[in-house]
This record gives C-alpha cells, structure tokens and sequence, in this order.
C-alpha cells in the first residue's frame, strides 16, 4: 500500500490522535508536566512537621540510595540542578582553563554553560540522525584531521589547546551510540561525562544511560521524567569521585560536630531535603512513568505510520529510550513545514516545541571551534517535539 504525504490539516488531525484527547482542557496541553499521585505530600508533610526542609535531612540520602538502585551505578550525589551536577563532573574530570571540551551542537544551553563556568572552552560536534546524538564515526575522521597527540594528549592543532573531554547527551531520551563514543574517547584519551540529564530511564544495552562515563550527569527539572521542583545528579562508579563530589557540592565544609571550617572553594549545590522528599515520592513510581510515556510513543507512533514523508523518530536499535520528548521528523521534500505546525498547533493550546537553537548559533558561542554542523542544522529545521507528559498515558 502506498503511503500518503503530509499536508497540515492531517498531520494535526494525526497528533490530537497521538494525544488521545477527545477535548483538550481549557488550558491546553503542556509540552511535559509533572505529576504527583503518589506519596509527594506525605513525605513533604514530613519535612514540614520535622522542620527539616534544608541542608540537612533523611530524604537526600534515601534519593541518592534509590538513584543508585535504580541506574545500577554505585555512587549518587545530589544536586541542586543538573547544570550544577555537570559542572562539577567538569571540575572532577580536570577541566581546567582554555582546555577544550567536545560537546553535540545539538543541546540545552547548560551543556556549553557548565564548560564556561570552568574557563573552558565549549567545542561543538555534529550529530547524527538516528539517536540526535554526537555522529561518532564523523567525530572520528573529524579529531584525525584537526588533532595532535602529545605525550599521549589530545590537542587542537589550529587553537594549541588541549582538548581533554568528551560530554555525550543523550537527546530527548535516546540513547548515544556509547560503544562507538567510548571507542573515540579512548583513541583520543578524552575522558567521557554523559549528560544524562534528559535520560533517567534510558539504557543502552541493558546499561542505564550515565553509567559509561567517569561521571555523569541527571536533572531533576520540572520538565523532565521526574522532578524534584529544581535538582539534579552525579553518578559514578568511583567512591573517590563520589566522597570528592559530595564535599564540592556541599561547599567543601570539614565534617565536624561543630566546628565551620572549610579547605577549599566549594559551592553550595546541595539539594534540599524539601526537593529530595519530592524525588522520593517521584522515583517510586518511575516505572509506571516510563510505561505511561512508552504508550504516549507508541500512540504517535501509530497516528503517523502510514505517511511517508513525516515520522516519530523511534528508539535507536539496541536502547531503551525513555522518550522524554517524543518527535516528528519532517521529511525535507514534505509540504508542510515545522513552522507551520508549530503555529498550528500553538495556537490550538498544544504547546509543541522547535528543537533548541544551536549552540553556536547563539551569541557567545558563535567564536567557539566547531565541526561542519551539516545534519544538526538539517535536522533542527524539520524537527517539532510534540506533548508527551505521562500524563497523557493510561
Ligand atoms: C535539563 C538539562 C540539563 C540540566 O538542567 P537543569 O535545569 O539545570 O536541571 C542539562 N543538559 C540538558 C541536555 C538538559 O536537557
């Protein structure tokens, strides 16, 4: 059977049946939102009637011990944003000032963000379209050509700068190609952190996304699979790292009964007891999120199979994908285009997305070494993430 090409009417029409809503709510239907029905208020009562809302609390320690359960990896230090957690895995990794860090061009802003905050300078890697994730064949030919090794480092032949670290993101859910990444980074002797910010609930051949790295990154905003209101994570297989992180994150304080002494510049990064409760209550109930959101997928999925020229963009082979955002791809010889159905679909209260901007298309990372971008351009034009909250699963 021959399939049929996109025109506006029926690729909305198509998404309000991926949605499966006979009437949206007056107030539309949000990109990706929280939901609590499980015990958030009994725990964050808890905090309230211990008055133990801060610094101090049972509840961070027990949401790093069920981050440990559930990725498989064995060290959690809480945060209080996933752009804090990555720019401490930066410091751990020895990024240091006018290092360089590669990173996909394809990316949330803190990505670059957390480079900056260590001096570093961000270096930005095309992507390829299965995962949206860094291309590491390309990557490969690309370090081959502009590269030196010294000693056993990596340098940028044009600029002299080391290039020391390599930040996969696993875009939207899906899950990098880590074989092949780990297989550059040891090539290259850069030592790989995930952001894994997007990806709680994602593995890559039956390992947790966040798990291959020296360290890793999650977050905890509110858009993401679960919240604590604002926070993050680093995960790590090294107690070393771990004990390291853990005294940075907590503005390297010497434990003390009560003594306030401190040896280094530390920050305050700590995740509030407050926060951690909500994690608890939300990390409970991970796996039916997952499940919620895999029907959400599966629904698109099914709402635009028969076209040709647009498509939901599926789990990469050989992952499991949380489907953080779920997305159509917009075929380039289609009719219609993104513009087009994000104004349609925003104006009807569905709040789809454009992908982000490209980080070196934004003003201070325009001066910022680069690969040739050819598909992460290509592929941010055609690209619209539609609502995909759990709450749209049954
Ligand atoms: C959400 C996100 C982060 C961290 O965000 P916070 O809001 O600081 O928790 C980092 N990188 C990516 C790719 C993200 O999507």
């Amino acid at each position: 059977m021959s399939k049929r090409s996109a025109d506006l009417e029926s690729v909305f029409q198509s998404i309000l049946e991926g949605i499966d809503e006979n009437q949206i709510p007056p107030g539309g239907i949000g990109l990706h939102e929280p939901i609590f029905r499980g015990n958030e208020e009994k725990y964050l009562k808890e905090c309230l009637q211990t008055t133990l809302v801060s610094s101090i609390g049972p509840f961070v320690s027990k949401f790093e011990q069920m981050l440990v359960e559930y990725t498989g990896v064995p060290y959690a230090v809480a945060c209080s944003s996933g752009t804090a957690a990555l720019h401490v895995c930066l410091i751990l990794a020895g990024v240091r000032a006018n290092d360089e860090v590669l990173m996909p061009a394809v990316s949330f802003v803190a990505t670059a963000n957390a480079a900056v905050y260590c001096q570093a300078i961000p270096h930005f890697v095309d992507v390829e379209s299965k995962s949206f994730g860094i291309d590491a064949v390309r990557l490969r030919s690309y370090l081959q050509k502009i590269s030196v090794m010294k000693n056993g480092e990596c340098y940028n032949e044009a600029t002299g700068r080391r290039i020391k670290v390599l930040v996969p993101m696993h875009c939207f859910g899906h899950p990098v190609d880590l074989d092949q990444i780990l297989s550059v980074a040891q090539e290259f002797n850069l030592v790989l952190i995930e952001d894994a910010a997007e990806s709680l609930g994602s593995f890559y051949k039956g390992k947790h996304t966040g798990s291959h790295g020296l360290l890793s990154a999650l977050s905890f905003n509110g858009n993401k699979v679960v919240t604590t209101g604002g926070g993050g994570a680093i995960l790590t297989h090294s107690k070393e790292l771990a004990v390291k992180a853990k005294h940075l994150t907590t503005t390297a304080k010497i434990p003390h009964a009560w003594k306030m002494a401190h040896d280094e510049v530390g920050y305050n990064y700590r995740l509030p007891n407050l926060n951690a409760a909500l994690g608890c209550a939300q990390l409970e109930q991970l796996p039916r999120f997952l499940k919620a959101k895999r029907q959400v997928a599966e629904r698109y999925l099914k709402a635009f199979e028969d076209y040709a020229d647009v498509k939901i963009v599926h789990e990469p082979d050989s992952t499991q994908s949380n489907y953080w955002l779920v997305n159509l791809l917009i075929d380039s010889t289609s009719k219609v285009t993104r513009d087009q159905i994000l104004e349609r679909t925003n104006q009807a209260l569905i709040r789809t997305r454009p992908s982000w901007e490209l980080l070196p298309d934004l003003a201070m990372y325009r001066e910022c070494p680069k690969m040739e971008l050819t598909i992460a351009r290509n592929l941010v034009s055609r690209t619209v993430s539609l609502p995909s909250s759990v709450s749209l699963g049954h």
